[in-house]
């Protein structure tokens, strides 16, 4: 009966949470009441505003407040008469209506199914990052958090300045939402100081429920004699989902990647284990050395291979610490070839496990994060290949990676 009512006063709050955030996201994240505010100018090539002068008038109601008259004139360009470019933006304008109405509120569901309507003929115009915010807005408002994560996700590599940083941040607060915490602290590195800002504070209680009552005792790592009460703190603790840690980037001191090589990542569709099979094995383990040997490593794939970076996304250490290597933003070169790199996720274990066996931090390390990355990206428990597999059915040369001692764990981690 406790637990009931508990339930619904947490679901009634969050509702009206939901709905100061929809007021906050329409003023903070999608700034551009139009197109050309945001994404629109910078992504058009400078060849054509996307705001196009014929709906002007529209997105100027809109921008006011005039919500049945910017319908009214949205709706009429939304006919298989107008070209492309202009039926989308009249479906996305639409679309935003649905988002901006307050008395009635428009429709999320409705809003959905236009601006889904809308992205693939505003395609390569520019409203991409617009496109997807939007998306993400609209899913958020019906707690489909997953989905306005993934939308976000998308919209971020589009986007540019503010927009951008906001929808790291907004990304960081859905991921530490859905539990996967490294991947939270991933996206808060890309917000940069707002994620230390006060509006990240407001953004994130306005996303998610308030912490669980949890009693202060359980945050301290020893506590004292457990008494009676100690399993029931523990197992609050346990409830949460926990993470594990990703070294990032600027913490092992990695340098630029060189930016004109970069591809985008694109929709994520395989992981790939590696080992990193070095001449000069890894032999001391503080982290010291290892940020060294990333360092060269590093080195060694821009300077020696002439890559953008680092070739893997994560490396995992004897020890069993996750490094963060190139951004999950941009394809990896790792797999063999750029076709086999898109949407393929890269992790290294460092080590050469043709000649000694891998660790059980590093294959428990290993586990966690594959798990992770898959149940984040959706992905299907069999989508985790061995290098060596991955290159065999390209038809590419041989190679032993990962090494035939890492073999039989990754048979038994991850066969379909
Ligand atoms: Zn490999």
């Amino acid at each position: 009966m406790i637990q009931d009512s508990q339930v619904t006063s947490r679901f009634h709050a969050h509702a009206v949470r939901t709905r100061l955030l929809s007021t906050f996201m329409i003023c903070a994240m999608a700034s551009c009441g139009a197109l050309a505010g945001c994404a629109g100018a910078q992504h058009a090539g400078g060849s054509r505003s996307v705001r196009s002068a014929p709906l002007a008038d529209a997105w100027r109601q809109l921008a006011d407040g005039g919500i049945a008259s910017a319908r009214e004139l949205f709706a009429a360009y939304n006919t298989p008469q107008q070209p492309h470019l202009i039926r989308g933006e009249a479906l996305f304008g639409l679309g935003k209506c649905e988002l901006a109405a307050t008395e009635p509120a428009g429709d999320a569901a409705r809003a959905i199914a236009l601006l889904k309507e809308a992205s693939p003929l505003l395609a390569g115009s520019g409203a991409t990052g617009a496109v997807e915010t939007a998306l993400a807005e609209a899913y958020l408002r019906q707690r489909f958090y997953e989905l306005a994560r993934e939308h976000m996700e998308r919209g971020y590599h589009f986007l540019d300045g503010t927009e951008r940083v906001r929808a790291a941040a907004l990304v960081a607060i859905l991921y530490e939402h859905e539990g996967f915490d490294a991947l939270a602290a991933n996206w808060r590195e890309r917000a940069g100081p707002f994620a230390d800002g006060a509006e990240f504070t407001e953004m994130r209680a306005a996303i998610l429920p308030p912490a669980p009552p949890r009693p202060a005792v359980a945050e301290l790592p020893a506590a004292p004699p457990a008494g009676k009460s100690a399993p029931q703190q523990s197992a609050l603790v346990a409830s949460k989902p926990s993470g594990a840690r990703i070294v990032m980037r600027k913490e092992w001191g990695a340098g630029p990647p060189r930016r004109k090589q970069l591809e985008p990542m694109g929709p994520i569709k395989l992981i790939t284990i590696h080992h990193t099979a070095d001449e000069q094995p890894l032999v001391a383990h503080s982290l010291r050395d290892v940020y060294d040997y990333l360092r060269r490593l590093q080195s060694f794939h821009q300077n020696g291979n002439h890559w953008a970076d680092i070739g893997y996304h994560y490396l995992i250490d004897a020890q069993g610490r996750i490094f963060e290597g190139r951004p999950l933003a941009y394809q990896g070169a790792h797999a063999g070839s750029g076709d086999l790199n898109e949407g393929n996720i890269g992790v290294a274990l460092i080590g050469d496990f043709d000649r000694t066996r891998p660790t059980a931090q590093q294959l428990a390390s290993m586990k966690k994060l594959v798990d992770q990355l898959l149940k984040s990206h959706r992905l299907p428990h069999g989508k985790v290949t061995a290098h060596s597999a991955l290159r065999e059915k390209a038809g590419l040369g041989h190679t032993d990676c990962p090494g035939r001692y890492m073999m039989p764990h990754f048979r038994r981690m991850f066969a379909p």
